[in-house]
């Protein structure tokens, strides 16, 4: 297994976020966490990357992740394209992506990793010199997805990707982010529309109130409804 998750806790103060979660995404795989909001989705994707404190067992590449810094957890390759995006409106998108790659020293890995993005993303070929600010949501998420790829992730974290973008643009960033998984990268995405999500994860895990109820195949839960 790629990833490991065992009764995984988050509480914020006394209330309880994420209440013995487990879950497993294997190499390759992309796996959907669907759920209403305030389901505990982002709690538990920060909580993978380290952003957050967490009891329980979280297992990468057969290593522990509980005792690392989430910069090290990066470093590992597990990169997370958060909630929000949190990109730097007054940046380029060019150095919005490159700030991704910050802790890497590999100048032609980065450059090829740049290419690739560009080859998912055409506009933001077009878009590289231009400030973020400027960009529509889509293509900002786009920068925010290409960002994260630019860690090398062997599993990349989406906290919805598709949150407040038109339709035609929806569409084409799930279809980005299926191609991302075709050239081997796992994922793992928090998505609300679970329609999307059922047509393009090859597994899924139903949150609700913090804890995991349904998960299933795609296959499986789409037959189910
Ligand atoms: P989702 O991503 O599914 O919308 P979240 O993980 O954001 O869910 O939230 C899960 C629960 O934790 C919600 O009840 C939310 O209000 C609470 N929560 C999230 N972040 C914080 C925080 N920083 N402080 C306090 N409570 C929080
Ligand atoms: P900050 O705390 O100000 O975000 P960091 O050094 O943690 O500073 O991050 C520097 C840049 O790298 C930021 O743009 C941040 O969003 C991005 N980044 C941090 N962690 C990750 C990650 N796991 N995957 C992708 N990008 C990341």
């Amino acid at each position: 297994m790629l990833l490991e998750v065992r009764d995984l806790s988050v509480s914020y103060g006394k209330a309880v976020a994420l209440e013995r979660v487990s879950l497993e995404v294997a190499r390759g795989e992309f796996v959907a966490v669907l759920g209403p909001n305030g389901a505990g989705k982002s709690t538990l994707l920060k909580a993978i990357s380290r952003a957050c404190p967490s009891t329980g067992t979280l297992r990468f590449a057969d290593e522990s992740l509980q005792a690392l810094p989430a910069h090290a957890v990066v470093g590992k390759g597990i990169c997370h394209c958060p909630e929000g995006r949190r990109l730097f409106p007054e940046l380029s998108v060019l150095k919005n992506l490159m700030l991704g790659a910050y802790l890497r020293k590999d100048r032609a890995g980065i450059e090829a990793d740049l290419a690739a993005v560009y080859e998912l993303f055409p506009v933001l070929r077009e878009r590289a010199p231009q400030v973020v600010s400027t960009l529509s949501g889509g293509q900002q998420q786009m920068v925010a997805i290409g960002r994260a790829l630019m860690g090398r992730p062997s599993l990349l974290l989406l906290d919805e990707p598709s949150v407040g973008i038109a339709h035609r643009l929806k569409l084409e960033i799930f279809d980005a982010i299926k191609r991302i998984q075709r050239r081997g990268t796992a994922i793992l995405m928090a998505e609300q529309d679970a329609q999307s999500a059922l047509r393009v994860a090859d597994r899924v895990y139903v949150l609700e109130h913090g804890q995991v109820g349904r998960s299933g195949t795609s296959a499986a839960l789409r037959a189910d409804d």
